[in-house]
């Protein structure tokens, strides 16, 4: 199956003589899987249309920020509204408050946050008002997992990093990261060894609660309970990073999900509902230490945009309906399920992990994947045509093999049968 992608080939090669790889984030790249990227011109409910006039059943969906699908019309109507009373005042507004409220309630252990523009910024931020709270400098973060591209966190880091094979990246001064400590997800000796070895010098551990950055490995609750104890045992901080886990494997997050308490959150993605947000927050004690209450810098020009509130408070709002994440998880465990005896038919050795509204694919004998070893193990090649295949199909995939995939509400049935059958056609084709 031949896809036309004229136009997004044309658009795609202006695009490389004046921005590096064409793109403004690597990931939108298909140097995962070889070939040009799409160029998308609109999107609506599951699916983004391309510039070439094809559709696509979105699985990536802005790579999490459209859990309730695209163009949903009271988010838009939201944004046009704001839009109408002027798009930045650089003063507070009623508006940050009330998504601050709607945070603090439905993730009870954030008792204050900050606004802030992205995903990266707020584990940044995160991270400097732990050293500053501890007075300690060293970190421990997992092998895998991405929490965006500051410096210090860009070691062994997932995503882009992973895909493109520069887990470490050069520009990054070895005296920048000589206090990041990295552990083995899933793996509790590994961080207990750390804390054996500086006991008073650990200020903080970050973690993505389900890995979505080295496709999708969910934690251990055990490991996740296990992390919280040794940080208590050691007087070190849990961060966990909800970017991509906040409101999207339960509303509540992956704390809830898992039962955990940690003393900072990062999020991002959803709680801007397609627009430029993140956030970071925890006990009040801790926030305190921020300026202006406290000596610890942070700040933005942009924070708090009325627009991008207008839609995070409306995206929020709308995810409070009951019913949403049973209907979300039930969507996703039939995606699961559906691969997974497409697979099993034709002897294709696949497994599927899933949380809530995210899920990954591995091709893998393994019987599970619950660590970065276990992710390498895959079958990247057959990830490849896989992908392709699916492209055709109208299913779009996130390109590349270390990335999770998002559900949203407007995926339906339809969608999804659709989906299992290009993987079935896909299968059935291969010869194991
Ligand atoms: N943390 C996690 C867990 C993420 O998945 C990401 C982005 N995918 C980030 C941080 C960084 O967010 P941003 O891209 O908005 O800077």
């Amino acid at each position: 199956m031949m896809l036309n992608k004229f136009k997004s080939e044309k658009l795609y090669h202006q695009a490389l003589s004046v921005m590096p790889g064409g793109v403004n984030s690597p990931v939108r790249a298909f140097n995962g899987v070889g070939g040009t990227p799409l160029f998308i011109e609109r999107a609506d409910g599951a699916y983004i249309y391309d510039v070439d006039g094809k559709a696509y059943i979105d699985y990536v969906g802005s790579w999490g920020p459209m859990i309730l699908g695209h163009n949903d019309p009271d988010v838009a109507n939201a944004v046009i509204h704001a839009v109408h009373n002027g798009l930045s005042y650089g003063a507070p507004t009623e508006i940050e408050t009330k998504v601050a409220n709607l945070v603090t309630q439905l993730m009870p252990s954030i008792e204050m946050l900050r606004m802030v523009n992205s995903g990266t910024e707020a584990t940044m931020s995160a991270i400097r008002v732990a050293r500053g709270f501890t007075g300690r400098d060293k970190i421990i973060k997992f092998e895998g997992c991405y929490h965006g591209h500051a410096d210090y966190l860009l070691v062994k880091a997932g995503s882009g990093a992973l895909t493109f094979g520069h887990p470490t990246s050069p520009g990054v001064p070895n005296d920048f990261v000589k206090h990041t400590l990295v552990c083995d997800y899933n793996n509790l000796a590994s961080v207990k060894q750390q804390f054996e070895q500086y006991p008073n010098d650990i200020a903080a551990i970050i973690i993505e609660p389900v890995a979505g950055n080295m496709n999708c490995v969910p934690a251990k609750k055990e490991f996740l309970h296990g992390l919280r104890a040794l940080c208590d045992k050691y007087g070190a901080l849990l961060i966990i990073d909800e970017v991509m886990t906040g409101f999207r494997v339960a509303l509540g997050g992956a704390q809830d999900y898992y039962d955990v308490v940690p003393d900072l959150t990062c999020l991002g993605k959803i709680i801007g509902g397609g627009m430029p947000v993140g956030a970071f927050g925890g006990r009040a004690d801790i926030m305190q230490q921020l300026a202006p209450t406290g000596p610890i810098y942070q700040a933005g020009t942009l924070s708090g945009n009325p627009v991008a509130m207008a839609a995070g408070y409306t995206t929020l709002n709308k995810l409070m309906d009951v019913g949403v994440y049973q209907e979300l998880t039930d969507k996703t465990a039939t995606l699961a399920n559906g691969l997974k005896i497409a697979a099993k038919t034709h002897n294709v050795p696949l497994v599927v992990n899933y949380a809530g509204a995210m899920f990954g694919l591995f091709f893998t004998t393994a019987d599970e994947v619950t660590s970065y070893q276990d992710v390498m193990q895959c079958n990247i090649e057959l990830f490849k045509k896989f992908y392709h295949h699916m492209l055709a199909e109208g299913v779009y995939l996130a390109p590349s093999a270390f990335e999770a995939g998002f559900m949203s509400i407007k995926h339906t049935d339809r969608e999804i049968n659709h989906t299992i059958d290009a993987a079935n056609r896909f299968f059935s084709n291969l010869n194991f």
